[in-house]
């Protein structure tokens, strides 16, 4: 069995001042042909597919291109055009082939095309024809469209925020194998939902996104039913098809997709309001509350600078709010400037700088800090291997010291910026630290050793809680709940 395979996947924050360009992907790891099958064992989506591809007899892979692109802004034309080039030239080279395994986000946009992923499936479906499996793993902050249910045979969705991308490439390589050997038939079933909610509800650990998709996994263990896959669209996504979604697979029962996907549907319709629960803290309170904590780590989600979300890392608002309140407490903070760490790193360390900080690239929601600092550290062309995330190069940081307030400075918006990582290699011991901003609003994890109580803040920025503010233009109407709808019932027959 020869199987081609190839990773393009950016997650687009809509209201980002940043666009995506082919070195934000580099940044992150592009790679071709047998590069891949080096450097992607174990990582994401396509180190599930290789798992379970190993374990296959008689497979032949054909690497074509991974590229990863964390979130940002919308995609430039030149980096797609590129992109998909090399993945289509790659695949035709291929030719002929018996399956197609794609780890794609889901919910990428370009500056013409509001959804990449359905440009992307269609350009490979007419390369290799209506007869050879295309299977998808998506990030489940996906935004489905008409598009890419009808270029695909099989799409699934991560199961857990946060997201387990191995997990779901095994799953879904699983599919495409039994594909293959012509065990099952996959037939679809989907439903949009007129809902988006910002993150406050999205972890999968409890509250209503547990609810649901726990039901999507009952629902899973059913005889016949393939894959259940909830699709809660991460809401920083103003495109013409935007709003949730749910998938449901089934060995050729369309009666039986057809009623769970309305199901799944409707339930997600009947929790909308307590997606939409929060309890956000304004910074001033959530500063006052970390700094009168007794002891342990207070995680200050920065939630309107998420940079797993697609936000620039250089919001001001929590670093104001420390510096202004004179925590006692040490506090670590992240701030991506690249101006500032080449004034910081041409003074070295032991120097006293006065510089403004952050509040470059998000003008719209903060403003620079100035900020008197002892440069305490520096580290230049540190790689560290983040394991299922892959290697991550930190290049060049260094660390402010200001009171006890220690703000890492990064010149790019590295995944590390959420990690411990980017504290420990710049001298911190992390038992020392009372509190530590995260510019993310679900992904606590790499901190949970030292996690004593957690604070969502209520920032401003570009991954906002508060979706009412922004100035939506394409997203469809009426949705929830930037609209008034008084009723509404997912519909019985399908939707293709
Ligand atoms: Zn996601």
């Amino acid at each position: 069995m020869r199987i081609a395979f190839a990773e393009i996947a950016q997650e687009t924050d809509s209201f980002s001042p940043m666009v995506a360009e082919l070195a934000d992907f580099e940044a992150y790891g592009l790679y071709f042909g047998d590069e891949i099958l080096q450097r992607m064992q174990g990582v994401g989506p396509i180190g599930g597919f290789l798992e379970v591809a190993a374990a296959e007899r008689q497979v032949e892979l054909l690497p074509l291109i991974r590229a990863w692109g964390s979130a940002g802004g919308m995609i430039t034309v030149a980096a797609l055009d590129f992109l998909v080039g090399r993945l289509l030239d790659g695949l035709k080279q291929s030719l002929p082939i018996d399956g197609v395994f794609l780890s794609l986000h889901g919910a990428a946009a370009s500056q013409q095309i509001d959804d990449v992923e359905g440009h992307v499936l269609q350009a490979v479906r007419s390369v290799v024809g209506n007869n050879v499996p295309i299977v998808v793993a998506l990030d489940h902050h996906a935004n489905i469209t008409q598009q890419m249910i009808d270029c695909a045979d099989v799409l699934v969705g991560h199961e857990t925020q946060p997201h387990d991308p191995p997990s779901t490439g095994r799953k879904a390589a699983k599919l495409l194998f039994r594909m293959l050997r012509g065990e099952i038939r996959p037939t679809v079933a989907w439903r949009k939902i007129p809902l988006i909610t910002p993150q406050d509800q999205f972890l999968t650990s409890a509250g209503p996104m547990q609810q649901w998709f726990d039901r999507a996994r009952e629902l899973e263990r059913r005889n016949g039913v393939l894959d259940v896959s909830p699709y809660p669209m991460q809401p920083w996504l103003d495109v013409a098809e935007g709003g949730w979604a749910v998938i449901v697979h089934t060995n050729d029962d369309l009666e039986a997709a057809e009623a769970l996907a309305k199901e799944m549907a409707d339930l997600a319709w009947q929790l909308r309001d307590q997606f939409w629960v929060s309890e956000r803290a304004a910074p001033d309170e959530a500063v006052r509350r970390a700094d009168k904590a007794e002891q342990g780590l207070v995680i200050l989600s920065d939630t309107g600078d998420s940079v797993y979300g697609g936000a620039p890392g250089d919001n001001t608002c929590l670093l104001r709010a420390l510096l202004d309140h004179n925590v006692r407490g040490m506090a670590l903070v992240p701030m991506v400037d690249s101006e500032a760490l080449e004034q910081v790193l041409a003074a070295g360390v032991g120097a006293v700088v006065t510089l403004e900080l952050g509040g470059k690239v998000d003008r719209a929601f903060c403003r620079p800090v100035a900020v008197t600092a002892e440069v305490a550290a520096v580290s230049t062309g540190f790689v560290v291997d983040l394991h299922d995330r892959g290697v991550c190069d930190l290049q060049r940081t260094a660390l402010l010291k200001t009171g006890s307030v220690h703000i890492a400075l990064l010149g790019h918006r590295s995944f590390a910026i959420n990690h411990p990582i980017l504290y420990t290699h710049l001298g911190i011991d992390m038992t020392d630290a009372k509190m530590v901003v995260v510019k993310t609003a679900s992904n606590f994890q790499f901190f949970t050793r030292w996690r004593r109580e957690l604070i969502r803040v209520d920032t401003p920025g570009t991954t906002q809680s508060d979706l009412t503010a922004f100035d939506w233009r394409r997203i469809p109407r009426p949705i929830y709940p930037l609209d008034r709808i008084e009723r509404w019932e997912a519909p019985k027959g399908g939707v293709r």
